[in-house]
């Protein structure tokens, strides 16, 4: 049922808001840290403390060495910076500890799961942060959860109303077919921010309403 559906949603969604082409976003450590720096801020605030932290250290080895509390000062615009400090300089750690260095472009010929798992071996990596280290920087099909992604999921009916958003990540994977993941996770971002926002979704202007949970039990006028 969901599987049929979510073939609907990422046809409109494509309608909608267009097949975008991929392109790699960074090289895959600095889509890892920035990543980590991402977390509950807004692109703008995460661009600038990963910016500040290349400009502060010159180089991932640097940062790996510094004290934490230099790296939070680097990253304080990001905010979080005493939780993201120690998780990022914990991460590169683990890197170098694991594979003598700190490059990760041998993930390149790593399938999607072995990446995964690796990735979130790593302390402070978790499912939607190795997902997008995969689909942004080494182009492949693993999907980020977001917080529009899974709100959206979650009103349509495409994953059951109480699952976790890292259970989320296997559900929505499994109904997708490779090429759809990286139009899919793009549109529907583009959908929670424009349309389908936390609250008051505008279900009346949805092209995605025929095929909602949340429209035919709170919206549908009969
Ligand atoms: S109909 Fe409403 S709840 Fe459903 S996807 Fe559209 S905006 Fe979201």
């Amino acid at each position: 049922m969901a599987a049929s559906k979510i073939s609907f949603v990422h046809e409109l969604l494509i309608a909608e808001y267009g097949r975008s082409q991929w392109h790699a976003r960074a090289d895959p450590l600095s889509e890892l840290i920035g990543t980590i720096l991402s977390q509950n801020t807004s692109d703008v605030n995460s661009t600038q403390a990963f910016g500040n932290l290349m400009t502060t250290f010159g180089s991932f080895e640097a940062i790996r060495d510094a004290p934490v509390e230099a790296i939070a000062r680097a990253i304080k615009s990001g905010g979080l910076a005493q939780v993201k400090a120690p998780r990022i300089k914990r991460v590169l750690q683990a890197i170098s500890e694991q594979t003598g260095g700190l490059n990760l472009d041998f993930l390149r010929g790593w399938d999607v799961a072995r990446t995964k798992k690796w990735l979130c071996s790593l302390g402070g990596v978790g499912p939607k942060t190795a997902a997008c280290v995969l689909l942004f920087s080494l182009g492949k099909p693993a999907l980020p959860v977001d917080t529009h992604v899974y709100r959206v999921s979650q009103r349509l009916g495409l994953i059951p109303p109480r699952v976790t958003a890292e259970r989320a990540h296997q559900l929505l994977e499994e109904m997708l077919a490779p090429d759809e993941v990286y139009p899919f996770h793009l549109g529907m971002i583009a959908h929670g921010r424009r349309i389908c926002r936390a609250r008051r979704p505008l279900c009346l202007d949805c092209v995605l309403c025929q095929h909602c949970d949340y429209y035919w039990k709170n919206v549908q006028i009969t």
